[in-house]
């Protein structure tokens, strides 16, 4: 199933800003809680002694010897203090609205004596049998200080407690039903906030992803429209910006680049078909003109002669062509073995010898060992394809230089004419299939545009390199550099 990036984006972003809203939450509640209930405690123990100063000092007898003495009925040992009556407690105004109300839920405190007897209690039900609290202080020598005030939890309440004079404790108890109250609805206004922030953050999120995604739609559109009918349409850099302006851009290029290669294709196949209409044309009027009437033997010769320089020609450039092709599938296959280049060079300039001869061009040559690892026959038809050149768009009369050489790296042929040369704006595309300068001359010598495509295939798949230089009125010179066997692989 297609996921949208846009749903995928904005089910990470609820998910995300859920979970950071309910830590946020339960942390903030927590917090709350905390303060809430330690203020309450702060207040329970402020009150507690506040509620331990309503005792009335009282006079302690002295204890003599500070010796406990024996009971009289032979029980455990009673401390002179003993049996003294508790002291007198009074309520402090400040405290008394606080403990007036008698409800199950209202504030309450108790007073316990040295025995642990209750001696006096707020009148509330809430306070009704609240057992002692802490351990029962011990029966020593004086009474215990009255220390700091503690804290206890029973049940529903909270409570503080604290020594008072004569092992008397006091406690004071609250109930913590309001503080939870007040927590519950803290609880929910924090969930209402949580779910507010969540549902603006989620048609926030919606809005800036519809935004987001909004140019890869608008790509998306164009790519689309492009590759159904018009390759010269381009993504325009201002319907995206960021990162999506440079995906654009890529695009752009990559659109390019393929209708720079579907031209070629449609212009390659209709100068392919061209080229081969041509000499099978010549063929059918030829046979049809012979077939058109009774002819002698000579005649039918002439037309057959004709028929096998057209078919030659076709052959020739179905080859070119099947070479090209293979090339550019990557299925070139050269036979490569060790050569030595120049009696290559030496054969074909002998093989174009009539040609040149016929032409009045003089070829001379200065030409140096050097040994390749190459497929033979396709340097031979670089070289031929080269020197053909040479001779066809040469002046008549004219010269050709043929030098080989190697540079320790490389064998290099250089092939100089005096020949027409070729004009500056033409040179860029020398190399490209079907394309001829002077296409009327080149067809009438034979030529198909296709022989530089071919030379330069067969020296880069050496690893070479083929350049030329030239001059108009002057004449060219083709460069090509070959590496030398003891630095090629061979395959
Ligand atoms: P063609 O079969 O037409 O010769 P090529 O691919 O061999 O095709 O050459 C392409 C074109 O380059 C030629 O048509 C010609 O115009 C130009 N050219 C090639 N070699 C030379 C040269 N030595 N001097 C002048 N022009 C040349």
């Amino acid at each position: 199933m297609r996921r949208s990036i846009q749903w995928t984006l904005q089910l990470w972003h609820a998910g995300l800003l859920a979970v950071v809203l309910i830590g946020f939450g339960t942390a903030s509640y927590f917090g709350i809680s905390r303060s809430r209930f330690q203020q309450l405690d702060t207040e329970l123990e402020r009150s507690v002694q506040l509620l331990a100063a309503g005792f009335i000092p009282p006079k302690l007898p002295d204890s003599p010897s500070g010796e406990l003495s024996t009971n009289s009925a032979g029980g455990p040992p009673r401390h002179p203090w003993d049996g003294l009556p508790a002291p007198e407690f009074q309520l402090p105004a400040a405290l008394v609205p606080r403990f007036a109300a008698d409800q199950p839920e209202s504030d309450y405190y108790v007073i316990w004596d040295h025995d642990g007897r209750v001696i006096q209690a707020s009148g509330s039900r809430a306070g009704a049998d609240v057992p002692y609290p802490g351990a029962r202080p011990e029966w020593t020598a004086g009474p215990p200080a009255p220390g700091p005030p503690q804290i206890r939890s029973r049940g529903a309440f909270q409570e503080a407690f604290v020594n008072g004079p004569l092992w008397t404790r006091v406690l004071i108890g609250t109930p913590t039903r309001p503080v939870q109250l007040e927590l519950r609805r803290v609880a929910c206004l924090l969930a209402a906030i949580g779910a507010g922030v969540l549902v603006i953050g989620l048609v926030g999120g919606w809005l800036v992803s519809l935004r987001a995604v909004k140019p890869i739609r608008a790509i998306t559109e164009v790519a689309q429209e492009i590759s159904a009918s018009n390759l010269s349409r381009r993504i325009e850099a201002a319907e995206v910006q960021s990162e999506l302006g440079s995906l654009a851009a890529v695009l752009n290029e990559m659109f390019a680049r393929l209708e720079a290669a579907f031209q070629h294709q449609v212009r390659f196949t209709a100068d392919a078909s061209h080229e081969l209409r041509t000499p099978l044309s010549v063929i059918h009027t030829h046979v049809q003109l012979a077939l058109s009437r009774e002819r002698s033997a000579e005649e039918f010769r002439k037309t057959l002669e004709t028929c096998l320089r057209a078919s030659g020609r076709m052959k020739d450039l179905v080859d070119s062509l099947l070479l090209l092709a293979g090339a550019d599938a990557g299925r070139l296959t050269l036979r490569r073995e060790r050569l030595d280049f120049r009696t290559t060079v030496e054969g074909c300039i002998a093989m174009v010898a009539p040609l040149a001869e016929a032409k009045g061009v003089v070829v001379e040559t200065e030409l140096r060992a050097a040994e390749l690892a190459a497929d033979p026959s396709r340097m031979a038809q670089v070289t031929t394809n080269l020197l053909t050149n040479a001779i066809r768009y040469n002046r008549k009369g004219g010269n050709i230089r043929v030098s080989l050489d190697a540079d320790g790296r490389c064998a290099v042929l250089t092939i100089t004419d005096t020949g027409l040369g070729i004009p500056v704006e033409n040179q860029p595309h020398i190399f490209e299939r079907f394309y001829r300068v002077d296409k009327a001359r080149s067809r009438e010598e034979g030529g198909s545009g296709l022989g530089l495509a071919i030379c330069k295939t067969i020296v880069e798949a050496h690893g070479g390199t083929i350049t030329f230089h030239s001059v108009v009125g002057q004449g060219t010179t083709f460069v090509v550099r070959l590496p030398l066997a003891d630095l090629t692989a061979t395959a």
